[in-house]
């Protein structure tokens, strides 16, 4: 189906008119029909924010965002950071290959001394896929760009009743964000397509009878347009289970501190800090056995202790992570470093270790 010329206007006529009065105000924003500001930090605040709110809500992101600008106000001093420090940064936000990309990316960036400002550039650059190139090239510069995410997904699916399932669906419903994306406001149309989706065509409840661009929708005219985009049939996530390791000792000083390692740098929360486990990953369950050498009285499962389990849901996998207490006087040996017990807070680890280590502090 491909839309009448009429309508290719009138969608983004009424959408940017909606948007004017409706648009959020949100940190990372510039005000709907304002110039493009020309300072050398927009396009980092656009990129910083794009990244960040990749299958992550605004509520979540908001306090990162204040944080990362307040140490790091410049992709230049980002550049320049210690990837553990910017990891530890990101603890919480989930997802954290996009931290590690983020690294990479803003070193790159500082190199070339700045962001391109094309999208075919744009999307030269590490760790970039093809909707932040896009989002980054019409927010921050003001280039025409279709910018498709998953609510411009569902909005344009309904809009224009594209019936095909998921993801065969995609190309349809590019091409016809193509058709309705505007020469002009390129960005604020972008935005206001995101608004819509994320307050008034929502995935669940659309809300046709307050929506802008209610009486050019064929979804709304052909009824039930909440089964679209129609979604492929879901895999089960495959249960997996593994197990941490609460290693302690008390210092010359008599405080506390447990041993944690830096995972890898590539496979699950990689390059994150946690604490030592046995190996699991969404594809297998851990050997039920440390991943390192021990030495003292922990070689044998009679020095392990079980404090209990944590729960937790990845992308691809439910994983059950049990954690056990491995005896005083433990020196494990590899990797790792001794940090304060009452300063864990501080170690940045993902939720999932800090579920773990919130499981072994409470049955100290
Ligand atoms: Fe979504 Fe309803 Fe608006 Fe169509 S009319 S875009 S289905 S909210």
């Amino acid at each position: 189906m491909t839309a009448s010329i009429s309508r290719t206007l009138q969608i983004p006529q009424t959408l940017l008119a909606w948007y004017d009065v409706h648009a959020r105000n949100l940190p990372w924003r510039n005000p709907p029909g304002m110039p493009i500001p020309g300072d050398d930090n927009w396009p980092y605040r656009v990129w910083l924010s794009e990244v960040m709110l990749q299958q992550t809500t605004v509520a979540a992101v908001k306090p990162y965002f204040a944080k990362f600008l307040d140490t790091w106000p410049s992709v230049f001093d980002l550049a320049s950071a210690p990837e553990e420090a910017v990891m530890a940064a990101w603890a919480g936000l989930g997802y954290y290959s996009r931290a590690r990309n983020l690294v990479k990316c803003a070193r790159h960036v500082a190199q070339r001394g700045g962001f391109p400002r094309t999208e075919a550039e744009l999307r030269e650059l590490p760790g970039l896929g093809p909707y932040t190139a896009a989002a980054i090239a019409s927010i921050a510069f003001g280039e025409r760009a279709v910018v498709v995410d998953a609510n411009v997904e569902r909005v344009v699916a309904r809009l224009f009743a594209i019936e095909q399932a998921l993801p065969a669906a995609r190309k349809p419903i590019r091409a016809q964000a193509d058709l309705i994306t505007p020469d002009m406001r390129a960005g604020d149309f972008a935005q206001a397509m995101m608004d819509l989706g994320s307050q008034v065509c929502t995935a669940k409840a659309p809300q046709c009878l307050l929506c802008p661009v209610g009486d050019l929708c064929d979804g709304r005219k052909a009824g039930e347009p909440e089964r679209l985009p129609v979604k492929p049939a879901k895999k089960a996530k495959p249960e997996r289970r593994g197990t941490a390791y609460w290693i302690e000792r008390v210092d010359a000083k008599g405080r506390g501190e447990v041993w944690l390692v830096t995972r890898p740098q590539t496979g699950m929360l990689g390059a994150m800090r946690a604490l030592p486990d046995d190996g699991w990953s969404a594809q297998t369950d851990g050997a039920g056995q440390p991943m390192m050498d021990l030495s003292g009285r922990a070689a044998d499962h009679d020095g392990h202790e079980k404090l209990g389990a944590v729960r937790h849901t990845f992308t691809h996998a439910h994983l059950t992570l049990a954690v056990e207490r491995i005896a005083q006087g433990t020196q494990p040996e590899g990797e790792g470093e001794w940090w304060p017990i009452d300063q864990i807070e501080e170690a940045g680890l993902p939720t999932l270790f800090a579920k773990a280590a919130r499981l072994a502090l409470a049955r100290r």
